[in-house]
Protein backbone atom coordinates (compact mmCIF):
# COMPACT_ATOMS: atom_id res chain seq x y z
CA UNK A 1 0.00 0.00 0.00
CA UNK A 2 1.85 3.71 -1.72
CA UNK A 3 1.53 5.79 1.16
CA UNK A 4 0.81 9.74 0.29
CA UNK A 5 4.24 10.95 -0.05
CA UNK A 6 4.80 7.73 -2.36
CA UNK A 7 2.02 9.07 -4.58
CA UNK A 8 2.89 13.02 -5.05
CA UNK A 9 3.56 13.64 -8.67
CA UNK A 10 5.34 17.23 -9.23
CA UNK A 11 2.60 19.99 -10.60
CA UNK A 12 -0.62 17.45 -9.62
CA UNK A 13 -2.83 19.74 -7.32
CA UNK A 14 -6.30 19.04 -5.80
CA UNK A 15 -7.34 22.44 -5.34
CA UNK A 16 -6.40 25.63 -7.70
CA UNK A 17 -6.12 28.58 -5.19
CA UNK A 18 -5.20 30.66 -7.58
CA UNK A 19 -2.55 33.25 -8.49
CA UNK A 20 -1.11 34.81 -5.07
CA UNK A 21 -2.98 38.75 -5.08
CA UNK A 22 -0.86 41.01 -5.81
CA UNK A 23 1.29 42.88 -2.79
CA UNK A 24 0.59 40.03 -1.06
CA UNK A 25 4.00 38.51 -0.62
CA UNK A 26 5.41 42.03 0.23
CA UNK A 27 2.80 42.32 3.21
CA UNK A 28 4.45 39.33 5.25
CA UNK A 29 7.28 40.38 7.24
CA UNK A 30 10.79 38.53 5.78
CA UNK A 31 11.18 36.40 8.31
CA UNK A 32 7.96 34.39 8.01
CA UNK A 33 7.93 34.18 4.09
CA UNK A 34 9.48 30.49 3.27
CA UNK A 35 12.82 29.72 1.68
CA UNK A 36 12.35 26.30 0.58
CA UNK A 37 10.00 24.24 -1.59
CA UNK A 38 7.14 22.88 1.50
CA UNK A 39 7.45 19.32 1.02
CA UNK A 40 3.97 18.64 0.87
CA UNK A 41 2.70 16.06 -1.28
CA UNK A 42 1.64 16.82 -4.52
CA UNK A 43 -1.88 14.67 -5.07
CA UNK A 44 -5.65 14.88 -6.74
CA UNK A 45 -8.05 15.04 -4.06
CA UNK A 46 -9.09 11.79 -4.93
CA UNK A 47 -5.97 10.71 -3.67
CA UNK A 48 -6.64 13.00 -0.70
CA UNK A 49 -10.07 11.23 0.29
CA UNK A 50 -8.38 7.32 -0.44
CA UNK A 51 -5.63 7.93 1.58
CA UNK A 52 -7.74 9.20 4.64
CA UNK A 53 -10.71 6.63 4.26
CA UNK A 54 -7.96 4.04 3.84
CA UNK A 55 -6.42 5.58 7.01
CA UNK A 56 -9.39 5.30 9.07
CA UNK A 57 -10.05 1.98 7.95
CA UNK A 58 -6.71 0.60 9.25
CA UNK A 59 -8.54 1.47 12.99
CA UNK A 60 -10.07 -0.98 15.30
CA UNK A 61 -13.11 0.97 16.82
CA UNK A 62 -16.19 0.89 18.85
CA UNK A 63 -17.71 1.50 15.29
CA UNK A 64 -16.37 -0.84 13.57
CA UNK A 65 -15.63 -3.81 15.91
CA UNK A 66 -16.61 -5.15 19.53
CA UNK A 67 -14.28 -3.74 21.73
CA UNK A 68 -14.43 -5.72 25.01
CA UNK A 69 -11.33 -3.62 26.84
CA UNK A 70 -11.78 -4.66 30.41
CA UNK A 71 -11.59 -1.31 32.73
CA UNK A 72 -12.03 1.31 29.50
CA UNK A 73 -15.36 1.01 29.05
CA UNK A 74 -15.20 1.05 25.12
CA UNK A 75 -19.18 1.33 24.88
CA UNK A 76 -21.18 2.70 21.59
CA UNK A 77 -21.25 6.49 21.86
CA UNK A 78 -24.76 7.71 20.55
CA UNK A 79 -24.14 9.76 17.62
CA UNK A 80 -27.08 12.35 18.57
CA UNK A 81 -24.26 13.45 21.40
CA UNK A 82 -21.76 14.27 18.79
CA UNK A 83 -24.64 16.23 16.66
CA UNK A 84 -25.15 18.32 20.36
CA UNK A 85 -21.99 18.99 21.03
CA UNK A 86 -21.00 19.99 17.10
CA UNK A 87 -24.21 22.91 17.55
CA UNK A 88 -22.68 26.28 16.66
CA UNK A 89 -23.98 28.21 19.84
CA UNK A 90 -21.59 25.56 21.92
CA UNK A 91 -18.46 24.83 19.53
CA UNK A 92 -18.31 28.30 18.82
CA UNK A 93 -18.14 29.63 21.93
CA UNK A 94 -14.87 30.98 24.09
CA UNK A 95 -14.07 30.21 27.19
CA UNK A 96 -13.19 33.45 28.21
CA UNK A 97 -16.58 34.27 27.54
CA UNK A 98 -17.85 33.00 30.83
CA UNK A 99 -15.43 35.56 32.98
CA UNK A 100 -16.02 38.75 30.75
CA UNK A 101 -20.07 38.53 30.12
CA UNK A 102 -21.91 35.83 31.87
CA UNK A 103 -25.01 36.85 30.34
CA UNK A 104 -23.99 35.55 27.08
CA UNK A 105 -22.90 32.13 27.92
CA UNK A 106 -25.79 31.36 30.61
CA UNK A 107 -26.68 28.09 28.12
CA UNK A 108 -23.07 26.85 28.64
CA UNK A 109 -23.35 27.13 32.17
CA UNK A 110 -26.80 25.80 32.79
CA UNK A 111 -25.15 22.25 31.11
CA UNK A 112 -22.43 22.64 33.51
CA UNK A 113 -24.44 23.42 36.64
CA UNK A 114 -27.41 20.71 35.69
CA UNK A 115 -24.48 18.02 34.88
CA UNK A 116 -22.67 18.81 38.38
CA UNK A 117 -26.22 18.10 39.83
CA UNK A 118 -27.12 15.39 37.87
CA UNK A 119 -23.87 13.60 38.66
CA UNK A 120 -24.37 14.84 42.63
CA UNK A 121 -27.35 12.81 42.24
CA UNK A 122 -26.30 9.53 41.00
CA UNK A 123 -22.89 9.55 42.89
CA UNK A 124 -24.80 10.41 46.60
CA UNK A 125 -22.86 13.59 46.94
CA UNK A 126 -23.03 17.17 47.70
CA UNK A 127 -20.39 18.81 45.60
CA UNK A 128 -18.90 18.46 41.86
CA UNK A 129 -16.27 19.87 39.82
CA UNK A 130 -15.98 19.15 36.36
CA UNK A 131 -12.54 20.51 35.33
CA UNK A 132 -10.27 17.52 35.29
CA UNK A 133 -9.57 16.24 32.17
CA UNK A 134 -9.16 12.31 32.92
CA UNK A 135 -9.86 9.68 35.44
CA UNK A 136 -5.68 10.21 36.40
CA UNK A 137 -6.65 13.68 36.54
CA UNK A 138 -9.67 13.61 38.51
CA UNK A 139 -8.00 10.96 41.26
CA UNK A 140 -5.02 13.50 41.42
CA UNK A 141 -7.83 16.29 42.60
CA UNK A 142 -9.16 14.25 44.83
CA UNK A 143 -6.18 13.37 46.80
CA UNK A 144 -5.65 17.45 46.86
CA UNK A 145 -8.72 17.73 48.26
CA UNK A 146 -7.98 14.88 50.50
CA UNK A 147 -4.76 16.92 51.69
CA UNK A 148 -6.55 20.08 51.82
CA UNK A 149 -8.92 18.36 54.30
CA UNK A 150 -6.43 17.00 56.61
CA UNK A 151 -4.57 20.43 56.48
CA UNK A 152 -6.94 22.57 57.18
CA UNK A 153 -7.66 20.11 60.63
CA UNK A 154 -4.10 21.00 61.53
CA UNK A 155 -3.67 17.16 60.99
CA UNK A 156 -0.05 15.93 59.31
CA UNK A 157 -0.72 12.57 57.78
CA UNK A 158 1.81 10.58 55.47
CA UNK A 159 0.32 7.57 54.10
CA UNK A 160 -2.78 6.69 51.42
CA UNK A 161 -3.50 2.84 51.37
CA UNK A 162 -4.47 0.80 47.91
CA UNK A 163 -4.78 -2.42 47.09
CA UNK A 164 -2.93 -4.05 44.91
CA UNK A 165 -5.71 -4.74 42.19
CA UNK A 166 -6.34 -0.95 42.27
CA UNK A 167 -5.34 1.14 38.41
CA UNK A 168 -1.74 2.17 38.16
CA UNK A 169 -3.27 5.52 38.50
CA UNK A 170 -4.18 5.19 42.28
CA UNK A 171 -0.66 4.87 43.46
CA UNK A 172 0.53 7.32 41.05
CA UNK A 173 -2.13 10.44 41.84
CA UNK A 174 -1.39 9.37 45.92
CA UNK A 175 2.44 9.94 45.28
CA UNK A 176 1.86 12.91 42.98
CA UNK A 177 0.24 14.77 45.94
CA UNK A 178 3.24 13.69 48.08
CA UNK A 179 1.49 10.68 49.91
CA UNK A 180 3.44 7.51 50.29
CA UNK A 181 1.27 4.56 49.34
CA UNK A 182 0.87 1.22 51.22
CA UNK A 183 -0.32 -1.31 48.92
CA UNK A 184 -2.42 -4.26 50.27
CA UNK A 185 -2.95 -6.86 48.06
CA UNK A 186 -6.17 -8.77 47.30
CA UNK A 187 -7.72 -12.15 49.23
CA UNK A 188 -8.29 -15.02 47.39
CA UNK A 189 -11.66 -13.81 46.83
CA UNK A 190 -10.48 -10.46 45.32
CA UNK A 191 -10.88 -8.17 48.27
CA UNK A 192 -8.61 -6.82 50.07
CA UNK A 193 -7.27 -8.14 52.68
CA UNK A 194 -8.80 -6.81 55.79
CA UNK A 195 -6.57 -8.22 58.52
CA UNK A 196 -3.60 -6.62 56.99
CA UNK A 197 -5.51 -3.95 56.31
CA UNK A 198 -6.31 -3.17 60.05
CA UNK A 199 -2.89 -3.46 60.68
CA UNK A 200 -1.60 -0.81 58.31
CA UNK A 201 -4.08 1.53 59.50
CA UNK A 202 -3.08 3.87 61.68
CA UNK A 203 -3.98 7.87 61.97
CA UNK A 204 -0.94 9.01 59.98
CA UNK A 205 -3.34 7.31 56.64
CA UNK A 206 -4.83 10.31 55.25
CA UNK A 207 -7.01 7.90 52.93
CA UNK A 208 -7.97 4.43 51.65
CA UNK A 209 -8.14 4.01 48.03
CA UNK A 210 -10.82 1.54 46.53
CA UNK A 211 -12.10 0.99 43.19
CA UNK A 212 -15.84 -0.39 43.51
CA UNK A 213 -16.78 -2.61 41.62
CA UNK A 214 -12.40 -3.51 41.81
CA UNK A 215 -10.29 -4.35 38.58
CA UNK A 216 -11.27 -8.16 38.93
CA UNK A 217 -14.85 -7.14 38.40
CA UNK A 218 -15.69 -7.74 42.55
CA UNK A 219 -17.97 -5.60 44.13
CA UNK A 220 -16.55 -5.77 48.10
CA UNK A 221 -18.98 -6.70 50.12
CA UNK A 222 -17.13 -5.63 53.30
CA UNK A 223 -17.15 -1.90 51.92
CA UNK A 224 -18.93 -0.78 54.91
CA UNK A 225 -16.56 -2.71 57.49
CA UNK A 226 -13.84 -0.54 56.01
CA UNK A 227 -15.61 2.58 56.54
CA UNK A 228 -15.88 2.28 59.37
CA UNK A 229 -11.67 1.42 59.90
CA UNK A 230 -11.30 4.37 58.26
CA UNK A 231 -13.10 6.12 60.24
CA UNK A 232 -11.72 5.31 63.43
CA UNK A 233 -8.19 6.61 62.04
CA UNK A 234 -10.16 10.07 60.20
CA UNK A 235 -9.05 9.11 56.98
CA UNK A 236 -10.98 9.78 54.00
CA UNK A 237 -12.47 7.50 51.64
CA UNK A 238 -11.53 7.43 48.14
CA UNK A 239 -13.70 5.84 45.20
CA UNK A 240 -11.94 5.16 42.09
CA UNK A 241 -15.35 5.49 40.11
CA UNK A 242 -14.41 4.42 36.78
CA UNK A 243 -16.15 1.74 37.04
CA UNK A 244 -19.24 3.32 37.81
CA UNK A 245 -20.86 1.57 35.07
CA UNK A 246 -21.46 -1.36 36.79
CA UNK A 247 -23.39 0.25 39.87
CA UNK A 248 -24.89 3.31 38.30
CA UNK A 249 -29.01 3.76 39.58
CA UNK A 250 -27.64 0.50 41.90
CA UNK A 251 -26.11 1.91 44.77
CA UNK A 252 -24.28 5.46 45.23
CA UNK A 253 -20.71 6.08 46.46
CA UNK A 254 -22.02 8.63 48.78
CA UNK A 255 -24.61 6.15 50.49
CA UNK A 256 -21.79 3.62 51.23
CA UNK A 257 -19.77 6.23 52.68
CA UNK A 258 -17.29 7.59 50.19
CA UNK A 259 -16.10 10.94 50.79
CA UNK A 260 -14.35 11.49 46.91
CA UNK A 261 -15.47 9.94 43.90
CA UNK A 262 -13.96 10.44 40.37
CA UNK A 263 -15.91 9.48 37.25
CA UNK A 264 -14.72 8.59 33.72
CA UNK A 265 -17.56 10.05 32.03
CA UNK A 266 -15.63 9.20 28.24
CA UNK A 267 -16.41 5.51 30.03
CA UNK A 268 -19.81 5.49 32.11
CA UNK A 269 -21.62 8.44 30.51
CA UNK A 270 -20.37 7.65 26.62
CA UNK A 271 -18.05 10.07 24.93
CA UNK A 272 -15.77 8.56 22.73
CA UNK A 273 -11.85 7.64 23.83
CA UNK A 274 -9.43 6.25 24.09
CA UNK A 275 -5.85 6.43 22.68
CA UNK A 276 -5.42 9.47 25.43
CA UNK A 277 -8.10 11.05 24.97
CA UNK A 278 -10.23 13.87 25.03
CA UNK A 279 -11.83 12.84 28.77
CA UNK A 280 -13.83 14.31 31.42
CA UNK A 281 -12.43 13.07 35.10
CA UNK A 282 -15.27 14.67 36.90
CA UNK A 283 -14.85 14.76 41.05
CA UNK A 284 -17.79 14.70 43.27
CA UNK A 285 -17.22 15.03 47.28
CA UNK A 286 -19.51 14.40 50.56
CA UNK A 287 -20.12 17.68 52.68
CA UNK A 288 -17.04 17.95 54.39
CA UNK A 289 -15.22 18.51 51.31
CA UNK A 290 -17.26 20.78 49.68
CA UNK A 291 -15.11 24.15 50.68
CA UNK A 292 -11.79 22.81 49.31
CA UNK A 293 -13.18 22.24 45.65
CA UNK A 294 -11.43 23.65 42.69
CA UNK A 295 -12.64 27.08 41.75
CA UNK A 296 -14.44 28.22 39.64
CA UNK A 297 -17.77 26.69 40.42
CA UNK A 298 -21.15 27.57 38.48
CA UNK A 299 -23.58 29.05 40.84
CA UNK A 300 -27.17 29.68 40.48
CA UNK A 301 -28.70 32.83 41.68
CA UNK A 302 -32.32 32.70 43.65
CA UNK A 303 -33.60 34.00 39.89
CA UNK A 304 -32.02 31.22 38.40
CA UNK A 305 -29.08 33.00 36.92
CA UNK A 306 -25.99 31.42 36.31
CA UNK A 307 -22.37 33.06 37.62
CA UNK A 308 -19.21 31.64 38.13
CA UNK A 309 -18.44 31.07 41.96
CA UNK A 310 -14.78 31.98 42.87
CA UNK A 311 -16.38 32.29 46.37
CA UNK A 312 -14.92 28.56 47.67
CA UNK A 313 -13.51 29.14 51.13
CA UNK A 314 -10.71 26.59 50.99
CA UNK A 315 -10.29 25.89 47.61
CA UNK A 316 -7.32 23.82 46.33
CA UNK A 317 -7.78 26.52 43.51
CA UNK A 318 -7.88 25.55 39.68
CA UNK A 319 -6.45 22.20 38.28
CA UNK A 320 -7.54 22.80 35.02
CA UNK A 321 -8.26 25.92 32.23
CA UNK A 322 -11.66 27.19 32.97
CA UNK A 323 -14.11 24.27 33.19
CA UNK A 324 -12.16 21.50 31.93
CA UNK A 325 -13.15 19.44 28.37
CA UNK A 326 -16.51 21.56 27.92
CA UNK A 327 -17.71 19.60 24.95
CA UNK A 328 -17.31 16.24 26.89
CA UNK A 329 -19.30 17.17 29.56
CA UNK A 330 -21.80 18.41 27.03
CA UNK A 331 -21.89 14.98 25.56
CA UNK A 332 -22.62 13.36 29.11
CA UNK A 333 -25.40 15.62 29.73
CA UNK A 334 -27.13 14.19 26.39
CA UNK A 335 -26.46 11.01 27.34
CA UNK A 336 -27.92 11.10 31.18
CA UNK A 337 -30.98 13.29 29.94
CA UNK A 338 -31.61 11.17 27.12
CA UNK A 339 -31.59 7.99 29.33
CA UNK A 340 -33.23 9.04 32.34
CA UNK A 341 -33.44 7.24 35.49
CA UNK A 342 -35.00 4.47 34.28
CA UNK A 343 -32.25 3.96 31.22
CA UNK A 344 -29.21 4.26 33.54
CA UNK A 345 -30.72 1.65 35.97
CA UNK A 346 -30.81 -0.20 32.39
CA UNK A 347 -27.01 0.53 31.41
CA UNK A 348 -25.67 -1.37 34.94
CA UNK A 349 -28.15 -4.33 34.94
CA UNK A 350 -27.59 -5.33 31.26
CA UNK A 351 -23.53 -4.34 31.40
CA UNK A 352 -23.81 -6.77 34.73
CA UNK A 353 -25.65 -9.58 32.83
CA UNK A 354 -23.85 -9.40 29.38
CA UNK A 355 -20.15 -9.84 31.88
CA UNK A 356 -21.46 -12.76 33.37
CA UNK A 357 -22.91 -14.32 30.34
CA UNK A 358 -19.37 -14.38 29.46
CA UNK A 359 -17.99 -15.19 32.71
CA UNK A 360 -20.68 -18.74 32.37
CA UNK A 361 -20.09 -19.33 28.77
CA UNK A 362 -16.21 -19.29 28.77
CA UNK A 363 -15.11 -20.59 31.94
CA UNK A 364 -15.44 -24.33 30.81
CA UNK A 365 -12.34 -23.12 28.26
CA UNK A 366 -10.18 -20.69 30.24
CA UNK A 367 -8.89 -20.18 34.28
CA UNK A 368 -10.86 -18.06 35.79
CA UNK A 369 -8.93 -17.86 38.56
CA UNK A 370 -11.70 -15.39 40.98
CA UNK A 371 -14.96 -17.66 40.43
CA UNK A 372 -17.57 -15.82 41.73
CA UNK A 373 -20.32 -13.40 40.50
CA UNK A 374 -18.68 -10.26 38.70
CA UNK A 375 -19.72 -7.02 37.63
CA UNK A 376 -19.41 -5.51 34.38
CA UNK A 377 -15.87 -7.65 33.66
CA UNK A 378 -14.49 -10.99 34.31
CA UNK A 379 -11.18 -11.27 34.40
CA UNK A 380 -9.97 -15.09 32.89
CA UNK A 381 -6.07 -16.22 32.75
CA UNK A 382 -4.64 -17.79 30.19
CA UNK A 383 -2.72 -20.41 32.09
CA UNK A 384 -4.36 -23.09 30.96
CA UNK A 385 -2.92 -22.09 27.36
CA UNK A 386 0.49 -21.96 28.66
CA UNK A 387 0.66 -24.78 29.84
CA UNK A 388 -1.14 -26.66 27.57
CA UNK A 389 0.36 -25.28 24.29
CA UNK A 390 3.09 -22.28 24.92
CA UNK A 391 -0.40 -19.74 24.13
CA UNK A 392 -0.03 -16.15 26.14
CA UNK A 393 -2.07 -13.82 26.75
CA UNK A 394 -0.90 -11.43 23.83
CA UNK A 395 -1.06 -14.74 21.34
CA UNK A 396 -4.85 -14.90 22.24
CA UNK A 397 -5.07 -11.02 22.13
CA UNK A 398 -3.60 -11.64 18.23
CA UNK A 399 -5.58 -14.28 17.30
CA UNK A 400 -8.97 -12.43 18.21
CA UNK A 401 -7.58 -8.94 16.20
CA UNK A 402 -7.56 -12.18 12.95
CA UNK A 403 -11.08 -12.80 13.97
CA UNK A 404 -12.25 -9.27 13.93
CA UNK A 405 -12.88 -8.32 17.44
CA UNK A 406 -10.77 -6.21 19.70
CA UNK A 407 -9.03 -8.13 22.19
CA UNK A 408 -9.92 -7.50 26.02
CA UNK A 409 -7.18 -6.22 28.25
CA UNK A 410 -4.65 -8.41 28.84
CA UNK A 411 -2.00 -9.16 31.77
CA UNK A 412 -3.52 -6.28 33.86
CA UNK A 413 -4.71 -6.30 36.82
CA UNK A 414 -1.09 -7.54 37.56
CA UNK A 415 -2.15 -9.77 40.25
CA UNK A 416 -3.52 -12.03 37.77
CA UNK A 417 -0.47 -13.69 35.46
CA UNK A 418 -1.73 -14.11 32.15
CA UNK A 419 -4.56 -11.72 32.39
CA UNK A 420 -7.98 -11.65 30.07
CA UNK A 421 -10.26 -8.64 31.15
CA UNK A 422 -13.07 -8.56 29.16
CA UNK A 423 -15.99 -5.97 29.25
CA UNK A 424 -18.62 -6.51 26.79
CA UNK A 425 -20.61 -3.87 28.32
CA UNK A 426 -24.37 -3.26 28.02
CA UNK A 427 -24.40 -2.16 24.42
CA UNK A 428 -23.68 -4.79 23.10
CA UNK A 429 -26.17 -6.90 21.44
CA UNK A 430 -26.40 -11.28 22.30
CA UNK A 431 -25.51 -11.56 18.93
CA UNK A 432 -22.22 -10.25 18.61
CA UNK A 433 -21.38 -11.33 22.21
CA UNK A 434 -22.09 -15.09 21.01
CA UNK A 435 -19.59 -14.42 18.13
CA UNK A 436 -17.21 -13.39 20.89
CA UNK A 437 -18.01 -16.45 22.31
CA UNK A 438 -17.15 -18.58 19.91
CA UNK A 439 -14.36 -17.30 18.72
CA UNK A 440 -12.74 -17.44 21.99
CA UNK A 441 -13.39 -20.99 22.02
CA UNK A 442 -11.90 -21.71 18.84
CA UNK A 443 -8.94 -19.89 19.96
CA UNK A 444 -9.12 -22.90 23.07
CA UNK A 445 -9.13 -25.12 20.90
CA UNK A 446 -6.14 -24.61 18.44
CA UNK A 447 -4.52 -23.48 21.48
CA UNK A 448 -4.07 -27.01 22.19
CA UNK A 449 -4.32 -28.87 18.58
CA UNK A 450 -2.28 -26.34 16.84
CA UNK A 451 -1.30 -23.76 18.29
CA UNK A 452 1.23 -22.39 15.83
CA UNK A 453 -1.86 -21.05 14.16
CA UNK A 454 -2.03 -19.10 17.14
CA UNK A 455 1.26 -18.39 17.70
CA UNK A 456 1.47 -16.52 13.95
CA UNK A 457 -1.94 -14.55 14.20
CA UNK A 458 -2.85 -12.36 12.47
CA UNK A 459 -2.32 -13.23 9.10
CA UNK A 460 -4.80 -10.45 7.89
CA UNK A 461 -3.63 -7.08 8.93
CA UNK A 462 -1.44 -4.52 7.33
CA UNK A 463 1.10 -5.38 10.29
CA UNK A 464 1.14 -8.75 11.64
CA UNK A 465 3.25 -8.76 15.10
CA UNK A 466 5.35 -5.16 15.20
CA UNK A 467 8.16 -5.28 17.75
CA UNK A 468 6.21 -3.13 20.34
CA UNK A 469 9.98 -2.44 21.84
CA UNK A 470 12.06 -2.00 18.91
CA UNK A 471 9.10 0.42 17.71
CA UNK A 472 8.75 2.84 21.26
CA UNK A 473 12.66 3.07 20.90
CA UNK A 474 13.09 3.90 17.20
CA UNK A 475 10.25 5.34 16.59
CA UNK A 476 10.02 6.91 13.18
CA UNK A 477 6.55 8.93 12.32
CA UNK A 478 7.98 10.35 8.85
CA UNK A 479 8.66 9.28 5.80
CA UNK A 480 12.31 9.32 3.70
CA UNK A 481 11.18 12.00 1.14
C1 LIG B 1 -9.53 4.19 33.09
C2 LIG B 1 -9.28 4.07 34.53
C3 LIG B 1 -8.54 5.04 35.22
C4 LIG B 1 -7.84 6.19 34.55
O1 LIG B 1 -8.64 6.99 33.76
P1 LIG B 1 -8.01 7.88 32.60
O2 LIG B 1 -9.13 8.68 32.07
O3 LIG B 1 -7.45 6.92 31.60
O4 LIG B 1 -6.93 8.72 33.20
C5 LIG B 1 -8.42 4.89 36.59
N1 LIG B 1 -8.94 3.84 37.24
C6 LIG B 1 -9.64 2.88 36.61
C7 LIG B 1 -10.21 1.74 37.38
C8 LIG B 1 -9.81 2.95 35.22
O5 LIG B 1 -10.49 1.98 34.59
Amino acid sequence: MKHIFEKSVPGRTGVDAGPVKQGTEEKLHSRLRRKTESLLPEVSELDVVRHYVRLSQLNFSVDTHFYPLGSCTMKYNPKVNETVAALPGFAGLHPLMAYLDDSAVQGALDVIYELSSLLAEITGMKGVTTQPYAGAHGELTGILLMAAYHRNRGKSKKYVIVPDEAHGTNPASAAMAGYSVISIPVNRDGSIDRTLLKEKMNDEVAGIMLTLPNTLGIFSREIREIAEMAREHDALLYNDGANLNAILGKTRPGDIGFDIVHMNLHKTFSTPHGSGGPGGGVVAVSERLTGFLPTPVVGRSAEGRYYLDFNVKNSIGSVASFFGNFAILLRALVYITMLGREGLIDVSEKAVLNANYIRVKLKEYYDLPYDRTCMHECVFSAKRQVQKGGIHAIDIAKALIERGFHPPTIYFPLVVSEALMIEPTETESKETIDEFIQAMIEIARLAETDPERIRSAPGNTPVSRPDEAKAGRELKLTCNL
